[in-house]
């Protein structure tokens, strides 16, 4: 029993804040239609990032340089014939809810795209993929509401546990190694090559899994990622499983996983999904 006033405030507040690292990797709650709550746009009270002089989302990271992506760079334009094709702008087929469940994916399609519905939680697709190149197209909600992580908020979490992030980085400040493209909680992207609201985007990513022998990881995956043409990674290393306010850490796991894309409570967009397994040169195809 804690008889002081003082010490009960102090203890009030450390449940909530486990509270709010339980809830993880969500960083804040939804704004609400009419008293957004601001976002913090980084933190100064979180560990170093292994191997770099910055903390997990550092405040005072510099945020990279913006570039403004060639206004003809096209998208909407098909998938090569090798292809397999996530979504089409028709169904959801190929995607279920996501965490560990068979039920179906709950978000709406409309138009030729589809939608997260917000808080009805993330999509995960039903294929696992190994080594792969992903292309996807995601336009971030018109109307704009919330700051920082709280505007146009998805992400891309290969296997479920590594988030290159889907935001509206367009005059939206936030901490670097949280914009849009970034490695959440690991590497700003290269440059700042989001597009306005509304607008459609177009991310492509290759991926390698890392490798492991008996449980011990012998090689880090690492990502190359490419935002409205622009490169935002190249083979960059990947430090472990996405940690928000946290250091990232791997843990063993298969080498395919699947792919999903997260409901942050915005109702974010995507369309022309489609991904191809990178399996080496294949000899029996060759001429
Ligand atoms: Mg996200």
């Amino acid at each position: 029993m804690i008889q002081s006033p003082l010490l009960r405030v102090l203890a009030a507040q450390a449940v909530l804040l486990t509270l709010a690292a339980a809830a993880d990797p969500k960083p804040t709650a939804a704004p609400s239609a009419t008293a957004p709550k601001a976002s913090p746009t980084g933190y100064t009270d979180t560990p170093l990032i292994p191997g770099q002089k910055w903390r997990v989302h550092d405040d005072a990271r510099p945020r990279p340089a913006v570039v403004t992506p060639a206004e003809t760079f096209s998208h909407g334009a098909g998938a090569p014939s090798d292809a397999v094709i996530l979504f089409d702008g028709t169904d959801l087929s190929k995607w279920r809810a996501g965490g560990e469940t068979e039920a179906p994916a709950p978000w709406k399609v409309e138009n030729g795209y589809m939608e997260v519905v917000p808080k009805s939680g993330a999509i995960r697709t039903k294929d696992e993929f190994g080594d792969f190149q992903l292309h996807l197209e995601f336009a971030t909600p018109e109307v704009v509401t919330g700051n920082s992580q709280g505007r146009g908020n998805s992400g891309v979490i290969i296997y479920g546990r590594y988030e290159v992030q889907v935001l509206d980085s367009f005059e939206n400040p936030t901490y670097a190694d949280g914009q849009a493209g970034a490695i959440y909680g690991q590497y700003p992207p290269l440059r700042n090559a989001a597009k306005a609201p509304g607008r459609w985007q177009s991310y492509d990513i290759i991926f390698e899994t890392p490798r492991w022998e008996k449980g011990e990881l012998v090689k880090r995956g690492n990502v190359t990622v490419i935002h409205n043409g622009v490169v935002l990674h190249h083979k960059q290393e990947i430090l472990g499983a996405v940690a928000h306010r946290n250091v990232p850490k791997y843990t063993p796991h298969d080498p395919h996983g699947p792919i999903t894309l997260q409901d942050h409570s915005n109702p974010m967009r995507f369309r022309n999904v489609w991904i191809r397994p990178l399996g080496g040169y294949d000899e029996s195809a060759a001429k």
